[in-house]
């Protein structure tokens, strides 16, 4: 398929009209602080559209996530989305969170159901007093402020999903309570992704839809999330980690290929807007970015310190 998407916002910050966008997770110890922190710093100076940060499952890391944004708001200059999810908490619980976002001065929320506590196969049961799913959950919050609300897409689409129909009219309510963007699962088979953006157009939708990136730098783990998310490792990806568990090394250099080669077709394809997985590890996506064409717009930390990093 070689026809841009018409579902792509544009961005002139970066050349070429490129928007990127990082996601971390909140850090659990000290170390993981460092860890997070300096990945920030070196990913900063490419000025991404924004940054967000994950809400652990069942809403274990809400103290964690809104120290992290809220630092991210007061120190820096990146704006940061905060995720929230919905499960197991009343409504009144999760509104504390929204206003506590709210008053640290979060204007983005990346609104998500969440998956249930027993993992893959639970069945999901909403709080009898809370949000039921994504779509009610975009319009507690739209109802509390005007706040950005990006949610989640699913080009593969949700494991729960009966079919594509179900799984589009969902996204259609969450854009109907006020979703404004809307971030893919990961997925390694473009042409899902460009299929799904087929489907979103058929049906009307016209929020962007932005293609969500996973670099692939532990393959059992992906492997596991990739199982729980319903997304496809087609049997050429497997191969190429085949044989590496204990080479961390030559897995990060296949990893970077590989995702090189995803982003650098999407592109060829016309997409300008990716929402980079990024695991907390800057250098694999400041590589990424840097052969997109995204210079940082300030000076780089010294060697020294760039070599402390993540590899
Ligand atoms: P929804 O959009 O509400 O629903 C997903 C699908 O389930 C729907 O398409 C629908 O078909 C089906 N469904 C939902 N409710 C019903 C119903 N009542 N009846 C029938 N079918 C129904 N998880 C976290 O815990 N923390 C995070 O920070 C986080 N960040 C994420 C970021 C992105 C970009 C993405 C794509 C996912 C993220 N997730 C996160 C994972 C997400 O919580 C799970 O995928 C979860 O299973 C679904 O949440 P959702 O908001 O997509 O659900």
């Amino acid at each position: 398929m070689n026809q841009t998407p018409s579902h792509e916002t544009h961005r002139t910050g970066n050349p070429r009209g490129v928007g990127v966008s990082f996601e971390f997770f909140p850090p659990k110890n000290e170390e993981m602080e460092q860890k997070l922190w300096s990945s920030f710093h070196r990913l900063e100076p490419l000025n991404p559209d924004f940054v967000s940060v994950t809400y652990g499952a069942g809403g274990s890391t809400r103290e964690r996530t809104h120290n992290t944004v809220s630092r991210m708001v007061r120190e820096t200059s990146i704006a940061p989305a905060a995720h929230l999810t919905c499960v197991d908490a009343t409504r009144e619980e999760v509104n504390e969170v929204i206003r506590a976002y709210q008053a640290s001065g979060v204007k983005h929320i990346v609104a998500l159901r969440g998956d249930p506590a027993g993992g893959i196969g639970a069945k999901y049961e909403p709080h009898p007093d809370g949000y039921a799913n994504g779509a009610e959950l975009v319009k507690g919050i739209r109802d509390i402020d005007d706040f950005e609300v990006s949610v989640s897409a699913y080009p593969e689409k949700h494991p729960e999903s009966q079919n594509f129909a179900a799984d589009m009219d969902m996204l259609r309510a969450k854009v109907d309570a006020g979703a404004t963007r809307a971030i893919t699962q990961f997925f390694f088979v473009n042409d899902y992704y460009f299929r799904y953006l087929d489907r979103v157009e058929a049906a009307g939708i016209d929020i962007p839809v932005t293609a969500g990136i996973l670099p692939v730098l532990n393959f059992k783990q992906v492997s596991n999330f990739a199982d729980q998310s319903g997304t496809h490792i087609p049997p050429w990806l497997a191969d190429r980690f085949d044989g590496l568990d204990d080479d961390p090394q030559v897995r990060r250099l296949i990893a970077a290929s590989v995702v090189v080669e995803q982003v650098m077709d999407l592109m060829q394809q016309g997409v300008r807007n990716f929402h980079f997985y990024t695991m907390n590890h800057a250098n694999i996506i400041f590589a990424i970015c840097h052969l997109m064409g995204i210079r940082p717009t300030r000076p780089l930390q010294t060697n020294l310190a760039r070599e402390q990093q993540d590899a």
